[in-house]
């Protein structure tokens, strides 16, 4: 028997792009579903897994919990994808926007699409900015900090004004004395009991958008664990189901719109690496040194951002020199924009389905010759840094992730100025050809850039949210 339900807004998937909608939607006095493929795993829903171990003491708990439960392969299919053998998601309340690390650098000029330039974005921005807490200086503070900012000063010279080296801002807060890293909870719920506008309904399985001629009538999902059918009729019909999640969506609904559905996929080339910090600097860590985020901005001219942190998920005592504790050490991240080629594809087949029922996916995904000079580029600028920082002299390994590696692939339902066969949305998330029906989430972010994305992602969700509430 088929559940039947209505709402105002229909939304698919619970991370950063669908809570956004969601709880934008719902603070405006509208009724709004979300159906969610995964399971609720924390509570409150769509909280940070990290807001939930919150002590130091647990802090290695939250990369096991990360990297050895919740990040899967797309629809829990049984093998990761050739191409891009790092690519995977999460499939809970929260999506990855419950697993991130909160960075939330600003984009550059030249991130932004050049039908939409800042102006156009400001307002959005502003609006992100205050919704997600976020800390501009959430970076860090103290002496080993301010050292290790000045170094990398250094290190690098000047960059252009406006995209000066500084703490990485950063979507978190205290909240009762407690750190608490902005997830979707916070953009479902704003620190509020959950509105009787908005319910967010778990373990199900979007399968189809419903139409009625080019009008998004609804959505049809299936129980994850026992099939049953649900139906929600609505007004207008939201996905966000992420970079691979959305257009799988799309193609089993026949909205096609071939070429550009699954095309131009995009991600950051990721150059990672550990250096033990010099002993100069190691002098002034404290016992409790927090962790740390030093931002060297992405610019026209240097289509790369730069991170020297503690990234706590990737703490190995098993690759600490004798006598090195994990402090004593930093990471160093690298993000190489790569370009958008229509060749770079999300292929997604006509006849053979994934385990959640939606067409299997395999990406085509190969660097240019043009990225792997930008890469090249890029890797000298690490290697400055981690010079300058670190003890290189005693050994030091850098290395390329595999492709998936900067969990930021984008594009895959990409945004354009007109629908010319290489967008499959507009500036403001609305599908061409279809009537009420958006797409929200990084897979509209068409193109290519250095920063972390979630910023973006929600700042242009609440363009779409203005675009659904105007129609
Ligand atoms: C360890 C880690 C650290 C990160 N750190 C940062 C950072 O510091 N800064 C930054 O900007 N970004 C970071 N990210 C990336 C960030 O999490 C993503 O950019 C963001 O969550 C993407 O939002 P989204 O809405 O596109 O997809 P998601 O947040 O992944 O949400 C998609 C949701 O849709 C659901 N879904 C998919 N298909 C269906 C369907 N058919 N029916 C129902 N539901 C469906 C999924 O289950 C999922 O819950 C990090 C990611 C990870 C894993």
């Amino acid at each position: 028997m088929t559940e039947k339900m209505t709402a105002d807004v229909v939304v698919v998937g619970s991370g950063a792009g669908g809570s956004t909608v969601a709880g934008e939607l719902a603070a405006r006095g509208l009724t709004v579903i979300v159906l969610e493929a995964g399971p609720q795993k924390f509570s409150p829903l769509g909280t940070h897994v990290r807001n939930v171990y919150s002590s130091e003491a647990e802090l290695a708990k939250v990369g096991d919990v990360i990297y050895g439960e919740m990040l899967v392969n797309p629809s829990h299919e049984p093998d990761a994808f050739e191409a891009a053998p790092n690519w995977k998601v999460s499939h809970a309340t929260g999506g990855m926007f419950a697993l991130w690390m909160g960075n939330c650098p600003m984009p550059d000029d030249s991130e932004l699409p050049d039908f939409m330039p800042r102006a156009d974005w400001q307002p959005y921005f502003d609006r992100a900015d205050s919704l997600m807490h976020i800390d501009p200086q959430g970076g860090g503070s103290g002496a080993m900090f301010e050292v290790l900012l000045d170094r990398t000063r250094r290190a690098l010279g000047a960059r252009p004004a406006g995209r000066e080296i500084r703490p990485m801002p950063v979507a978190a807060r205290r909240v009762n004395g407690v750190f608490k890293i902005c997830a979707a909870d916070d953009m479902l719920y704003r620190d509020a009991e959950p509105p009787n506008t908005l319910t967010v309904l778990p373990d199900l399985i979007a399968v189809e958008v419903l139409t009625e001629g080019r009008k998004a009538v609804g959505v049809r999902a299936k129980g994850r664990e026992d099939g049953g059918e649900v139906v929600v009729s609505a007004g207008a019909v939201v996905v966000s189901g992420g970079t691979v999640g959305s257009p799988k969506l799309l193609k089993a609904s026949k909205l096609e719109h071939r070429p550009a559905l699954g095309a131009y996929i995009h991600e950051h080339a990721c150059i990672g690496s550990r250096v033990t910090l010099k002993p100069d600097i190691r002098d002034l860590i404290r016992d409790d040194e927090p962790v740390y985020s030093i931002w060297v901005p992405a610019s026209g001219e240097k289509p790369w951002q730069n991170q020297l942190c503690r990234f706590t998920l990737s703490s190995d005592g098993n690759r600490l020199a004798p006598g090195i504790r994990e402090v004593d050490t930093s990471d160093i991240f690298t993000f190489v924009k790569i370009d958008a080629r229509p060749e770079n594809s999300l292929n997604l087949s006509d006849t053979e389905t994934d385990p959640f029922g939606l067409p299997q996916a395999s990406p085509s995904y190969a660097h240019s010759r043009d990225d792997a000079e930008r890469i090249g580029l890029a890797m000298a600028e690490h290697f400055q840094i981690a010079a300058e920082v670190g003890e290189v002299n005693a050994g030091w390994t850098p290395s390329l992730y595999a492709a998936g590696g900067s969990t930021h692939f984008m594009g895959s339902c990409r945004w354009g100025a007109q629908d010319d066969g290489a967008s499959v949305v507009d500036r403001d998330g609305a599908v061409w050809g279809a009537d009420g029906l958006f797409v929200a989430d990084n897979s509209v972010i068409g193109t290519p850039n250095s920063g972390n994305p979630t910023f973006m992602t929600v700042a242009q969700s609440l363009r779409t949210v203005d675009r659904v509430v105007s129609a």
